[in-house]
């Protein structure tokens, strides 16, 4: 069966921060990079609730709770591996990753090739199945004035009932 996942996600910029972003570290020139508990790496954490939504498994909050202290400066891409290693995911094949990044600065045109790799790897899927965009937020709102990066994944994925 076809199913379609849908995941959002919001951190706050501060500096002295590392910014990551798809699994991948985004240099910046003021240090200011996104606050968490873990990484804070917003796109994987909004492409992780995307997976666990195509399978009706709760969100990455129920997951990897922000209280625990196992999971502090984790690395997003061990929560995102841990969770397509679920028993329940195993005939789970990801179709396509369509994503949006919102943020005002860095600009992220010349990092996009490296993010979509880092995401095919991680899911071992071809290139072409992994779609990243990024858009400012025309200097509006929380993203537009440089207080948060947010990000928006859909997915489509081939499963069996879980
Ligand atoms: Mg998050």
């Amino acid at each position: 069966m076809l199913r379609i996942g849908h995941g959002y996600d919001l951190h706050r910029l501060g500096p002295e921060r590392a910014l990551w972003l798809g699994g991948v570290r985004i240099p910046t020139a003021d240090g200011y990079g996104l606050i968490g508990h873990s990484d804070a790496d917003v796109l994987l954490h909004a492409i992780i609730d995307a997976v666990l939504g195509s399978v009706a498994l709760g969100d990455i909050g129920q997951w990897f709770p922000d209280t625990d202290p196992a999971y502090l400066g984790a690395d997003s891409k061990q929560f995102l591996r841990r969770v397509l290693e679920d028993e329940r995911l195993r005939n789970w094949r990801l179709q396509n990753l369509d994503c949006t990044i919102i943020a005002e600065r860095p600009k992220l045109a010349p990092h996009i090739p490296a993010i979509r790799d880092s995401l095919a790897a991680l899911f071992q899927v071809p290139i072409f199945c992994i779609s990243v965009k990024a858009k400012t937020n025309e200097g509006m709102d929380a993203t537009g004035r440089r207080e948060a990066i947010a990000a928006w994944a859909v997915l489509l994925a081939e499963t069996q009932p879980v």
